[in-house]
């Protein structure tokens, strides 16, 4: 069983506290993606899980064996990092046979994973060449390749598409996705692009400050997020969140009387995701939002705009309408979602806690 066990594992760098006590449990053939902005520590925690990096305090678990003390190779598991390490002096195919070759495989197997592997990631073309003669985006998938080819228990993946331009990247992201699905492999993988991380994972856990933020699954951390830095980052546009007073158990949002859950104070903060309300009709209680810029992106219009005593509030409508007359200025009656309400307190964290 290849699961992944974080026992309270910190990190500091002198004065620079990189990651905060943290425990974190991968399932066998799961899919983590590690999600955070920059400097939140996940490349620093996928390091001390390949034994690149070692820990403060706190113990590294693979498979239910205590790594902790032992070097990356001893660790069983394929990485792909930032800085793809390939090999100038061998050619892309020997570069993703390399893994198979130490582990002795037999050339007919060795043949069959690298044109697999080099079908997956668009490299056939390529597979005479040496890193030199490629692109940068072309040595990542050599490196993706080289890392696959070996079909490892454990896959550690530091933004291993970085590279790659946003076409490919897309075909390549859902590629990868049905590989390892397939294959069962436990992955880990880092990324700074919260769509990446929605697209691919089983489970994402948020990552801030060297504390994981919040861990479920895509739709879970989309739909209830449990601070408001998880709901501002992860989705676009972000989340909005309005700070609406109180009263007798009703938030007020522009004179719509919307009820709060229990631990309210006197104000609250309402989040609120830009496609969770729609147009008023004339007779629906609603609370009104000025226009101040539309944009039309394919299927749908992102208005920007205010509400609720002038909070800046972003709203996504479907362009197919019926739409209000979008001039700058006007006012436009809308409804949110009641089923899809964030409530959180002055401090941004949820006052329910959902899954
Ligand atoms: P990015 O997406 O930019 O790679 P990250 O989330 O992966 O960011 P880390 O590289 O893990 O972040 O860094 C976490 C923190 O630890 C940062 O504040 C960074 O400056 C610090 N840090 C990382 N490596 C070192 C080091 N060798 N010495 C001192 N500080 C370090």
């Amino acid at each position: 069983m290849a699961t992944i066990t974080i026992e309270r594992v910190a990190k500091r760098f002198g004065e620079v506290t990189a990651l905060a006590e943290l425990d974190l449990s991968v399932a066998d053939g799961e899919c983590l993606a590690l999600l955070g902005p920059s400097g939140c520590g996940k490349t620093t925690l996928l390091r001390i899980i390949a034994g690149l990096e070692s820990q403060t305090s706190g113990r590294v678990l693979i498979g239910g064996r205590d790594v902790s003390a032992l070097p990356p190779r001893k660790r069983g598991l394929a990485m792909v990092f930032q800085n793809y390490a390939v090999f100038p002096h061998l050619t892309v195919y020997e570069n993703v046979a390399f893994g198979l070759r130490m582990a002795k495989a037999d050339k007919t197997r060795i043949a069959r994973q690298v044109e697999k592997t080099a079908a997956l990631l668009h490299i056939e073309p390529l597979l005479q060449r040496h890193p030199a003669q490629l692109s940068g985006g072309q040595r990542q998938r050599v490196a993706v390749a080289r890392a696959l080819a070996v079909e490892p228990a454990v896959l550690l993946m530091d933004e291993p598409l970085s590279n790659l331009d946003a076409l490919l990247r897309l075909e390549m992201r859902a590629e990868l996705k049905a590989v390892l699905s397939g294959a069962g492999t436990t992955t880990i993988y880092v990324t700074h692009d919260q769509t990446e991380a929605m697209g691919l994972a089983d489970r994402i856990a948020v990552v801030h400050g060297g504390r994981i933020e919040q861990i479920g699954t895509p739709s879970a951390i989309y739909d209830h997020p449990a601070t408001r830095f998880v709901g501002g980052f992860v989705g676009s546009p972000p989340m909005n969140f309005l700070e609406l007073p109180v009263r007798d158990g009703h938030a007020d949002l522009g004179g719509l009387a919307l009820p709060v859950p229990q631990g309210a104070g006197d104000r609250v903060l309402l989040g609120l995701r830009a496609e969770d309300v729609a147009l008023a009709a004339a007779d629906e209680d609603a609370f009104p939002f000025i226009l101040k810029v539309a944009e039309l992106l394919g299927p749908q219009i992102l208005l920007t705009g205010m509400a609720a005593g002038g909070q800046p509030m972003r709203v996504v409508l479907s362009a197919a309408g019926p739409l209000p007359p979008l001039v700058p200025g006007s006012e436009i009656a809308l409804k949110p979602d009641r089923t899809r309400l964030s409530w959180m307190n002055a401090a941004g964290h949820a006052l329910e806690i959902r899954s």
